[in-house]
């Protein structure tokens, strides 16, 4: 009878990790899974919690791996040229229950394999019916398994209100890709999705979000909603738009919706549909990382996308970032003097962040700060020198043409850039 027993359970533990294996591949396409942004508590000696507990892991390529990432089910009924578990494509399907999705991260979270859930899905029979098992996972887990780790739901485009409205009460984050920055590309690589059917639910989610915070500052038991907020991917190669397109999409998002994060997903050529891009053409990640440097100028240095890719240049250059391309297209601006400059304008130059730009606050009420002052505080020189004036600092540079400072940057000293230029010449 034992023996019956264990061979039960290894068979089911056989299923579960084959499913396992199916559901975690299929959804290592979606990048937008920062645990970023939570502060929900262990309470009623709970499990886990969101604070300093959470630690993020990152593969070389950007991709979060901190959290069990899983589909809930790879059957879909949608066909979106660009993904892997479109109705089209011959692979094998399968679908994990709500317990089996609970007991997996209840036992991965004991072992301390991870620190939270990350879920997505496929659309099974309609989107309230996927929803509604996502929405029960998130539940059980709060309510039954007390667990109080990072949940973060993809939510289905399409989804009811008041499904919508369940699960920001028990996730940290809902994000909803929008895929493609537009309206064309969307019709033209996933044409049962419709814009409408993912703006709607973005927008209720970030209304009720303002509503709870406003509410949670009057009563304190008033329950969090959506507490790290809504995310976000688009995807980068797959139909032509620029980076101008693709960064003024994410702009809209940021200031209407209140989006957390805006992720960029390179194009990963899964398929041979005509529609796409033809195989062997996977947008390079220093495209990607592009992005990533121009939405962080965005929400941290205060640039605006046609400050950053005005109409004549809609694409980065893939040489310098995007905030060295700013300066040299406005030397007009500089040299700025580090000693009497606004933050605002030392915000903009290349070379100094946001950490060496409070140092430099603070270090100029005590005197003129120097060339060497600069170097400890960490800054780039080699960069910043172009850009700036302060006591002690040679001009030897002001003469310069823009082309003639992206090629010493790039060059890294001016000796290695004269020998490239010569070789150039040479070739
Ligand atoms: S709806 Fe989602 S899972 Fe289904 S094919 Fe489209 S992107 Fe893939």
């Amino acid at each position: 009878m034992l023996f019956v027993v264990n061979a039960n359970y290894f068979s089911f533990m056989e299923k579960i990790q084959a499913k396992l294996a199916i559901l975690a591949d299929a959804a290592k396409y979606d990048v937008s899974c920062s645990s970023s942004g939570s502060t929900r508590k262990n309470k009623d000696k709970g499990l886990g919690d969101t604070g300093s507990g959470i630690c993020h892991t990152y593969t070389e390529d950007g991709r979060c791996v901190s959290l069990l990432k899983i589909l809930m089910s790879n059957i879909c009924i949608y066909d979106c040229a660009y993904c892997v578990t479109r109705r089209s494509n011959d692979i094998k399907r399968t679908s994990f229950s709500v317990d089996e999705v609970v007991d997996l991260t209840m036992n991965f979270y004991r072992r301390n394999y991870i620190e939270g859930l990350f879920l997505s899905s496929g659309i099974m029979k309609n989107a309230d019916y996927t929803m509604e098992r996502m929405v029960l996972i998130a539940k059980k887990l709060r309510t039954e398994q007390n667990f109080n780790g990072y949940i973060h739901l993809k939510s289905i485009p399409g989804a009811s209100p008041d499904l919508m409205h369940a699960a920001g009460l028990y996730a940290d984050r809902l994000s909803m890709n929008i895929e493609m920055p537009t309206n064309e590309g969307l019709r033209l690589l996933a044409p049962d999705k419709k814009r409408e059917d993912m703006i709607v639910p973005i927008r209720q989610i970030t209304n009720e979000i303002t509503q709870y915070q406003d509410e949670r500052k009057v009563l304190r038991k008033v329950p969090t909603f959506v507490p790290a907020g809504q995310s976000t991917q688009v995807i980068v190669g797959a139909t032509g738009e620029t980076d101008r397109d693709i960064m003024k999409v994410a702009s809209a998002f940021y200031d209407k919706f209140k989006m957390k994060r805006v992720y960029y997903s390179g194009y990963v050529p899964i398929s041979n549909d005509n529609r796409l891009p033809a195989l062997g053409s996977q947008v390079p990640l220093l495209r990607e990382n592009r992005l990533y440097q121009a939405d962080w100028l965005q929400r941290f240095y205060g640039f605006t996308t046609d400050e950053l890719l005005p109409e004549t240049i809609p694409f980065f250059d893939s040489e310098i970032d995007p905030k060295l391309g700013w300066a040299l297209r406005n030397m007009s601006l500089f040299p700025l003097d580090i000693n009497k400059a606004d933050k605002s304008l030392l915000l903009r130059v290349p070379g100094i962040g946001l950490h060496s730009i409070n140092k430099i606050i603070e270090g100029r009420k005590f005197g003129q700060l120097t060339w060497d002052h600069l170097k400890k505080m960490g800054i780039a020189m080699n960069r910043a020198k172009h850009f700036i004036t302060c006591a002690g600092l040679s001009e030897p540079t002001r003469d310069l043409t823009e082309m003639q400072i992206k090629g010493l940057i790039l060059a890294g000293s001016s000796g290695k850039f004269l020998l490239h230029q010569k070789q150039l010449s040479i070739f």
